[in-house]
């Protein structure tokens, strides 16, 4: 399933009745799961992380490696699939699903990590669903 930009709306109690507090404490209000706790911080599998709200494919497998800063991390998205907004301090640019606007995180550049793009997605576990390759799941 691939959803377009911004063609994901739901009002908030909308969102509360299709989430678990948890999620929804962090992809509509922005929260940070703990670190080192996410289900995925660890996690090698070979597939597609989609958005756990709405379900658009938002990072390959293959783009994924190991940060050591306790939450995934991801050197590039899927074209099209995130959206980058400056945080209002200036210092941080957060990402979001460009589909239905989910809080994922926020990306860091040229912290030096040996990847393609010197890009950090860091993204909390609770935000991503997890599609192995070898699923019937088209992708
Ligand atoms: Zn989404």
């Amino acid at each position: 399933m691939t959803a377009a930009p911004g063609s994901v709306q739901k009002s908030e109690e909308e969102w509360r009745a299709v989430l678990s507090p948890e999620q929804f404490r962090i992809l509509r209000q922005k929260g940070t799961e703990y670190p080192g706790t996410g289900e995925y911080d660890k996690f090698y599998g070979e597939g597609v992380y989609n958005c756990a709200g709405c379900g658009t494919p938002l990072y390959r497998s293959t783009t994924k490696f190991n940060s050591g800063c306790g939450w995934p991390a991801f050197y590039e998205g899927i074209p099209g699939a995130i959206n980058r907004t400056p945080d209002p301090d200036g210092r941080r640019i957060e990402i979001t699903c460009a589909a239905c606007g989910g809080h994922l995180g926020h990306v860091f550049k040229g912290e030096g990590f040996p990847t393609p793009t010197d890009e950090r997605h860091c993204v909390n576990s609770i935000s991503l669903k997890f599609t192995p390759a070898n699923s019937d799941a088209k992708i």
